[in-house]
């Protein structure tokens, strides 16, 4: 079964071209093994770019490996990947498709940006270098438009007061934080979410969803999230992806999924984690 976030009939709601309702990104048949285990068996789905897609399911139903995959940290077996009308996994050569050179990928994947679930911060280096770093030396902007671009992002994520801090003196949710900063400097069309709030005590989870629920209102910027915040979920989605063993089994609003699924095993995941 294949699942399709790109509406069909996609209004153009404004002339910028990152809401415009276009195809941001699209897998088509998109197979991942791992050995004899097929994580994803032919998988087919598209996200409009301004729309914030979440993908729930359980444990082991491959929503991270296609995270992992948009991130080009491992290839698809089968299939190809598109970001923006580019592909990711592939290029045109001579006329031909062939699979993709790392300079090709590394300028589609610029579009793309990924917060994880463990922070990786530069522990060595203070809070506004950890954020300038990739925009200085992967995107060339000169050092007072990176630390004004940081400083900003900072205090988006309501830690403008902490610039000078080493990421050992933050709380696990303020290192998330910056990490979520740290991934919008590069001012990526697409955000990657991956249970970011996972590794983090439970105290601290609230801050960290509150400042991504501000960055999906706020901004036009596309989302991919996984998430057992199922709450969260239902508040900023546009749609919601029901993943079982590696294929989508149900996808649609998350008034639908959450309140009326048709999917007994989404009914069962939903009554499990809720
Ligand atoms: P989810 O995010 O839904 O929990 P994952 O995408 O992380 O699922 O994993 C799907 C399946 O792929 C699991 O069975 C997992 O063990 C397997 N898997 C993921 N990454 C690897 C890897 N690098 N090597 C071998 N198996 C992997």
């Amino acid at each position: 079964m294949s699942a399709d976030s790109t509406p069909t009939n996609p209004a153009k709601e404004t002339s910028n071209p990152a809401v415009d309702g276009s195809e941001l990104i699209r897998f088509d048949k998109v197979t991942k093994r791992f050995g004899s285990n097929t994580v994803l068996d032919g998988l087919d789905f598209s996200v409009a770019s301004g729309k914030h897609v979440t993908l729930i399911g359980p444990s082991g139903s491959g929503k991270t490996t296609i995270l992992r995959l948009l991130m080009t940290l491992m290839k698809p077996d089968e299939g190809t990947i598109k970001v923006n009308g580019d592909y990711l996994t592939h290029e045109q050569k001579n006329g031909k498709l062939v699979p993709a050179g790392e300079k090709h990928t590394r300028e589609v994947r610029k579009n793309i940006g990924m917060v994880f679930q463990q922070f990786n911060l530069f522990p060595n280096m203070k809070v506004l270098r950890n954020i300038m770093e990739a925009p200085v030396h992967v995107l060339g902007l000169s050092k007072d438009e990176a630390e004004e671009r940081a400083r900003e992002l900072l205090d988006l994520v309501g830690l403008g007061d902490r610039c000078d801090a080493y990421p050992t003196q933050l709380s696990g949710g303020q290192q998330q934080r910056v990490a979520i900063a740290r991934a919008l400097a590069m001012r990526p069309q697409v955000l990657l979410l991956d249970e970011v709030t996972s590794a983090l005590d439970p105290e601290l989870v609230a801050g960290v969803l509150d400042v991504l629920r501000d960055i999906a209102h706020s901004t036009d910027i596309t989302m991919l999230c996984v998430t057992h915040e199922m709450n969260f979920a239902r508040d900023i989605s546009d749609q919601v992806l029901m993943f079982d063993s590696g294929r989508v089994i149900e996808s649609g609003s998350p008034e639908k999924i959450f309140g009326e699924p048709d999917h007994e095993r989404t009914r069962e995941f939903l009554s499990a984690v809720l």
